[in-house]
């Protein structure tokens, strides 16, 4: 096999997508009109009711950005003491449990979906647990039957970061309607976006004022202040581009189907290159596109993949590693755990880039890339590893 190419320019993991130019400017008009920018202006509302077709879940509401919805959507169901979460995820879920002051009591995770083991929750219970907070890694849905059932059983909430799932249905079920509560982010990088944004799905109808006094200080009206709220209200120019993002949404997602499909074919029979199965009855969305690298298979580690694909110019990158109970600011955390499988799916993982910019060809060449990168180290493991 002959080295492939170098990409003559940088490929990363994902490029944001824009509608035309002129379809935004159009659209601008109606808030030079309106002069209504922010504070559930028509826009906002009228993205919000969008949004409950497109999802398919009745109680929402938006906020500045998927962080800010997490941490005042725990404030809103009251949740303090102990929540028992993943390390296996962006450092934004453990954020939002330390801005409300809530321990986080890491879980391992489940080896082959890469979400938390709900055969370890259990045991981590104390008196003091009051909430699950369960990630959707890359989109895959977590075992939300058995959760849902641990959750009732103890008395605890359930929440799920879903930040990776929007659109995701389980057996025609919309993910946003698992659990008491899912954060969706809208960030630029994410598949849907709306340049920041995020979301609440919430079960109780009754959460809907609480959430929007706290999102605007805690004002209930003119006068009044309910509760130490915070500022974290969405604009109508972010609501605008998420108004026009819903019309391409399932082109993306289909977009990104083809070529995850790429992947998998071209890269089934490379030793060491793990995927993450496709899962029975879901509908995915394709946002990641994550492979396990194993060493001792694939004939290098992946630190030397990581590197190795920037000479062609391919940016992976590295989600999520390091795990968040290792990062300095979390790790004076008690963890009882030995989190044996979160930190083997951390030093292997790699996600390849996935956007709608990207063609066919590209993916090929990616994926001879990675077959010559294992080429390479097989013969050169005639030498033992020193890893
Ligand atoms: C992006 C992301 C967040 C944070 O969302 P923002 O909208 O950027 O604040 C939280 N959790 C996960 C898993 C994410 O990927």
């Amino acid at each position: 096999m002959n080295k492939p190419k170098v990409f003559e320019t940088p490929q990363f993991v994902t490029r944001p997508f824009l509608p035309p130019r002129e379809e935004f400017c159009d659209a601008l008009e109606e808030i030079w009109t309106n002069r209504w920018l922010t504070n559930e202006g028509p826009l906002l509302r009228r993205f919000e009711e969008r949004l409950q077709h497109r999802l398919d879940t009745q109680n929402l509401a938006l906020f500045s950005n998927g962080t800010l919805a997490l941490q005042i959507g725990l404030q809103g169901l009251g949740i303090s003491g102990e929540v028992i979460t993943t390390p296996f995820t962006f450092v934004a879920t453990t954020h939002a449990l330390y801005w409300n002051k809530i321990r986080p009591v890491f879980c391992d995770i489940d080896p082959v979906t890469c979400n938390i083991d709900p055969d370890k929750v259990e045991e981590l219970i104390t008196p003091w647990t009051t909430a699950i907070l369960a990630v959707h890694v890359y989109g895959n849905p977590c075992d939300q039957d058995r959760l849902a059932s641990i959750c009732s059983r103890r008395g605890i909430f359930l929440l799920y970061d879903a930040a990776h799932a929007f659109g995701v249905r389980v057996k025609g079920e919309p993910i946003s309607n698992f659990g008491d509560m899912s954060m969706f982010s809208f960030h630029a990088t994410k598949l849907f976006h709306s340049f920041e944004g995020g979301l609440l799905a919430f079960k109780d109808s009754g959460l809907k004022s609480n959430l929007n006094y706290l999102k605007n200080f805690g004002f209930k009206n003119e006068t009044e202040v309910t509760m130490p709220g915070s500022n974290a209200k969405l604009s109508e120019i972010h609501a605008l581009m998420g108004l026009l993002m819903l019309d391409y949404v399932d082109t993306l997602i289909a977009k990104r189907k083809a070529l995850a499909e790429v992947y998998r074919e071209r890269l089934a029979d490379t030793p060491g290159v793990l995927f993450i199965p496709e899962m029975k009855d879901v509908q995915h969305n394709y946002c990641y596109m994550p492979v396990r690298i194993q060493a001792d298979l694939f004939g290098r580690d992946r630190e030397d993949v990581y590197a190795e694909l920037k000479t062609f110019n391919i940016h992976a990158r590295r989600y999520f590693y390091p795990l968040v109970c290792d990062y300095p600011c979390y790790r004076s955390l008690r963890v009882s755990d030995p989190l044996a499988v979160a930190r083997k799916v951390s030093k292997e993982i790699l996600t390849l880039p996935i956007h709608q910019d990207l063609s066919t060809d590209d993916v090929h060449h990616i994926c001879d890339a990675l077959e010559w990168i294992q080429k390479q180290g097989r013969s050169r493991s005639a030498a033992p590893q020193s890893r």
